[in-house]
């Protein structure tokens, strides 16, 4: 079962059991052996699925549980709590530090992404500002530096291998060497991997572990090796000391149960996720959040109210027309920001939206987003009529952004920034495009004119994975019932990617 698919059955098992008028122990049951066999078609580990059971059902006793509480409240909080704790080992990763010189070795099997990884874990940390240098010491597979040397050269990292060495010992500890008197403070270290586990590739990454004293291995694990997980995560945890995970190809038809398995052989956290080929293709992993989304959107009710709260209910059919219209013009976004600054600590609303790019507001950065957020309407702040209300992506030229930097105080890379973002948006929102209006163009009423096919099409795939797909997304609207579903669209076109 598809990761996505997961949150969708759960979700839905946890909706018909609310639908129940009384929830007592066969309904729970029923509830409970609905999420296992989800959880099991997910390739999670079949132990930990009964854990996972037996656990729930200590916190939910049903007999216990005073009369009015709200049971469902209950239940679905201690699924929440499970799946939580499945996916914590309950410790943190080691995190390199700028400035800090740190060394971090990857491994794992041949094929499941391991060097397409550290070049995103690379580019993810120079982004930051770090200084991070890669060394392939993969001199197994045929063609691997070259590999490297491409995927490093494209991203401007700087690079070290051979190709005459066949030692990967000897170049892994010359390039530390290299990169240490070149100040980098994030050297990474590619291995060879195998097309299986064998001894000869666990006894290599030992002695490469020996040479270098990574201060973090990293196992990187095909996301959709279903059930072999667990016991693969297992074999390499006890030939090096692994310290955290890192999931790959989750964009494709990756099973998610792996996540869990892995982090529970290795009792290390996922710290990163890969969501496709490409570079930037790569999120920062949170498990409540990644949870949260998984089990259905609880939250995006909340979310909702939040909206219909701030939104000036005049603005609500000009915004409509607009997205009707397919054009989402900077003006729109200043809008849009406007009312995010409005509701209050950002980051909890950005955190109920689902497929959220942790790249706007990381968790525990929510001041730091609200700062960019502040800092992008600065920059817009200096821009004209003309240039806010424009649908011609080529009407921003050199000679206007040097002006709108000048004019916000601001650097070029800085509008550049924002008109990036702006970009981004705009292209999940021009989804939105050829939606039907209601006549009297008020938000409430449109959620009669959407079905769910104009909705899927509406979401950015990326998100409507996380719902669960077609599936997920009708649980949801019932589950919703009367809710607005317009709003929510409203509200998730600034947090989708
Ligand atoms: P290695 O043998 O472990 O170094 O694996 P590679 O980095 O060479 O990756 C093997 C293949 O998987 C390549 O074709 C990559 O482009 C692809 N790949 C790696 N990560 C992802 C991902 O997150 N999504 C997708 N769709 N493909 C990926
Ligand atoms: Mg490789």
């Amino acid at each position: 079962m598809v990761l996505a698919q997961l949150g969708g059955s759960i979700s839905r098992a946890l909706a018909q059991m609310s639908n129940a008028t009384v929830i007592d122990e066969k309904v729970l049951g029923e509830c409970l052996n609905e999420i296992s066999r989800a959880l099991l078609q997910s390739d999670v580990q079949f132990k930990m699925v009964r854990d996972m059971q037996t656990n729930i059902r200590k916190i939910v006793n049903l007999e216990t549980l005073a009369a009015g509480t709200n049971k469902r409240r209950i239940i679905q909080q201690a699924v929440f709590t499970e799946l939580c704790n499945m996916l914590d080992p309950g410790k943190p990763a080691f995190t390199p530090k700028k400035g800090k010189p740190s060394v971090v070795m990857f491994v794992g099997l041949q094929g499941s992404g391991k060097t397409t990884t550290c070049t995103k874990y690379a580019y993810y940390h120079q982004r930051k500002g770090f200084k991070p240098s890669l060394v392939c010491a993969d001199t197994f597979r045929a063609g691997a530096f070259d590999q490297l040397k491409q995927n490093a050269t494209k991203a401007k990292i700087p690079f070290y291998g051979s190709y005459m060495e066949s030692d990967p010992v000897k170049i892994a500890v010359e390039g530390l060497e290299r990169f240490r008197k070149d100040n980098s403070d994030l050297i990474i270290i590619d291995t060879s991997g195998r097309h299986k586990q064998e001894a000869a590739l666990f006894e290599e990454m030992r002695q490469v572990a020996e040479a270098t004293k990574p201060d973090l291995v990293i196992f990187v694990m095909d996301g959709s090796i279903g059930q072999a997980a667990f016991d693969q995560a297992q074999a390499f945890k006890q030939s090096a000391s692994v310290g955290a995970v890192i999931i790959t190809k989750l964009d494709g038809h990756a099973k998610g149960g792996g996540a869990l398995s892995a982090v529970a052989a290795t009792k290390s956290p996922v710290i990163f996720i890969g969501t496709g080929e490409h570079i930037d293709e790569f999120e920062i992993f949170d498990v409540k959040p990644f949870v949260s989304r998984l089990l259905g959107m609880g939250d995006l009710s909340g979310l909702m109210d939040k909206i219909q709260d701030v939104m000036p209910a005049d603005q609500q059919p000009e915004l409509l027309a607009k997205l009707a219209e397919g054009t989402f013009t900077l003006r729109l976004l200043y809008d849009q920001f406007q009312n995010l600054l409005k509701m209050g600590p950002i980051g909890q609303v950005f955190s109920m939206l689902p497929g959220f790019s942790s790249e706007l507001m990381p968790k525990g950065h929510e001041k730091e987003g609200q700062a960019k957020i502040k800092r992008y309407m600065t920059i817009m702040d200096s821009m004209t009529a003309a240039e806010l209300d424009s649908t011609n992506p080529k009407l921003m030229t050199e000679s206007r952004i040097i002006r709108i930097a000048r004019g916000s105080g601001r650097q070029i890379r800085d509008v550049m920034d924002m008109l990036e973002e702006y970009k981004r948006l705009a292209k999940m929102w021009s989804k939105m495009k050829g939606l039907k209006m209601p006549k009297n163009g008020k938000m409430s009423d449109l959620s009669q004119n959407l079905n769910i096919q104009q909705m899927t099409k509406a979401l950015p795939p990326q998100v409507l994975k996380q719902m669960g797909g077609m599936g997920g997304l009708q649980a949801l609207m019932k589950q919703m019932g009367g809710k607005d579903m317009s709003k929510m669209l409203g509200g998730m076109g600034l947090g989708g990617d």
